[in-house]
Parts: structure tokens; sequence; C-alpha cells
């Protein structure tokens, strides 16, 4: 849509041709939140493709996936045969159900940045101990866990005038054994329950549960819970508080699908024994 209100679109080289950000200034990913209602609020738009980030970077200390990496090209990503958790890359990817143009558009930054509880960059980055790196407007570089990112529906720990420059997942995420459930409402939905599990070498299991709640939840466990243990455990971090409810999914609804979903991920992790 026309965003009638903007009367200026940059799109800057380099680092030091940024901006001094002010009022009315919002940071362009692909734009297809952003064009896509009513803006009254923003008078110019700062378009990041002109930075020229390499969209994903391998390394031995795990992946980098720049702030403007698309879905598309992070679902073409293949990664090394050790990355079992980048099994989680597909699912993730597929559950942002958006057209082709979606796909090719909307940015890994973008979705982390609108911060809605379907965001499903935001399961991936979370469950695999993502850590993102901010540029301040100072010049200098904020790191921050995806967890401590995200701060509730549209609500992020980004302060005026800062960029999410990247998201790094580091190997020992990449290289656990993961799984996954999700569910909407209807096939073409939007997410209403998303839980990720991931189990390490040593055992320990840890369930990342997004869509259902208002920010990513995570729990941890040593080992195997038993069923009550699990149980409890959701409980305890899942409070009336917590869970989302919009058009989407009714609050108790997401509760009984988190519920059922870490349960048959536990079963599915503690199956196949520790590697
Ligand atoms: C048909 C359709 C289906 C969708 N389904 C889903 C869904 O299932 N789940 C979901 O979460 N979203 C969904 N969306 C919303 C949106 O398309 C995605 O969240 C997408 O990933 C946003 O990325 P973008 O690059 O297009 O963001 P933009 O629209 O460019 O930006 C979104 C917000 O983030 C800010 N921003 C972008 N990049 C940065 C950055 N690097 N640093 C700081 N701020 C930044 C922008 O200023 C803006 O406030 C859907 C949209 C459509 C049209």
């Amino acid at each position: 849509m026309d965003l009638n209100t903007v009367e200026a679109v940059i799109r800057p080289g380099m680092r030091s041709e940024l901006p001094a950000w002010r009022p009315g200034d919002a940071w362009l990913g692909g734009g297809t939140w952003l064009f896509s209602e009513p803006q009254p609020a923003l008078h110019r738009l700062v378009d990041l493709a002109g930075l020229g980030w390499a969209p994903l970077t391998v390394t031995e200390a795990g992946l980098t996936i720049a702030a403007t990496c698309t879905i598309a090209e992070l679902n073409r990503f293949t990664p090394p045969a050790a990355w079992t958790a980048a099994g989680l890359i597909g699912p993730c990817c597929r559950a942002l159900l958006g057209s082709f143009k979606i796909w090719n558009l909307a940015t890994v930054g973008g979705n982390l940045c609108l911060a809605l509880p379907a965001g499903p960059m935001i399961a991936l980055t979370a469950a695999l101990d993502g850590t993102c790196t901010l540029w301040t407007p100072e010049g200098d570089e904020r790191p921050l866990s995806v967890l401590d990112f995200v701060r509730g529906p549209q609500e992020t720990a980004l302060r005026p005038g800062e960029i999410l420059r990247s998201i790094t997942l580091p190997t020992a995420a990449l290289t656990r054994r993961a799984a996954s459930r999700r569910i909407s409402l209807t096939p073409g939905g939007r997410s209403g329950a998303f839980v990720i599990g991931t189990r390490d070498a040593d055992g320990t299991f840890a369930l990342t549960i997004t869509a259902a709640v208002r920010r990513p939840v995570r729990i941890a466990f040593p080992r195997m819970p038993d069923e009550g243990d699990l149980r409890a455990a959701l409980d305890e971090a899942i409070t009336d508080a917590t869970l989302f409810d919009d058009i989407h999914g009714a609050p108790a609804w997401r509760r009984h699908m988190t519920g059922a979903f870490a349960l048959a991920i536990r079963d599915e992790l503690a199956r196949e024994g520790v590697s």
C-alpha cells in the first residue's frame, strides 16, 4: 500500500552513511509488514538492503544470519552435515505462510523486529540459543540473546535508532538433536502454537515455546522429564498472563496444544536415545 506520510526513502551503502535517527524514521527490511498497513507515524524509510550484508556466514563458531537475509535465502541454505538441528530451518521457514513474493522479500531481521508471537524466525533463533548483534546509533555493537530481544507482541529491546545487524547461532546448539510441532487454526493460517525441543549429547532437554505465548518461553531440564515434571514445568512457565490471545487461537486451546506438543517432542527425542 502507498505510505502517503513517507516523504523520503534512502538507501545507505555503508554504516557511515546511515542517517542520524529521528522520530518518524523506520528501518526498512523487506517491507512485507511495513507496506501491508497504514503507517501514519512514519516520515522516512531507511532501506537496509543497500548495506550489502552477506546473508549467511558459516564459521567454526556457528551460523551468522544477516538481518537482511530473506526467508527464501535461509530456506535454500545447505548446512554442514554435523548441524543436525539445522533441520529446523525448513519447517520454521515454511511456518511463515506467505506467497512467493512475501518469502522472497521478508527478512529474518524484520521477522524478529516485528516481534509477532507467531514469528517463526523468533522460534528458530530462540530455540538455537541465538544472539542478536545490535548496531547502536553511537557506532557500537550490543549483543543480546533472542530471548531477551523479544519482549512481547510487537515489542523488542531495540532502543531508538538501533538496528538489528545479525543473529548468530552457536555450533553447540546447531549440533543438538531437535524436533518441532506447530499448529494453526486453518491450513494457511498463522501459528497458534509452535514448540521446538532440543537435546544435547549430555542429555539436557530444552523446550522453546512460541506463538501460544506473548514472548518466547524456554524451559530446560538436565535430563528427560517424566510427564508429571514436564506438565508442572509448563504450568509454572506458562501462566494465564503469558498466553497469547488473538484471532489465531483461544488461550485455552494454545495451552492445550503446547502441552500435547511438548509431550510428543519429549517422546520423539527420548526414543532416539542420547547420541
Ligand atoms: C501474507 C503474510 C503472511 C505473514 N505471516 C506471518 C507469520 O506467519 N508470522 C510472522 O511473524 N509474520 C508474518 N507476516 C508479517 C511479516 O511479513 C513478517 O514478519 C516478515 O518476516 C517481516 O519481515 P520484513 O523484512 O518484511 O519486515 P519489514 O516490514 O521491513 O519491517 C518490520 C518491522 O521491523 C523493523 N525492522 C526491519 N528490519 C530491521 C532491522 N534490521 N533492525 C531494526 N528494525 C528492523 C521495521 O522498521 C518494521 O518496524 C506475514 C505477512 C504477510 C503479508
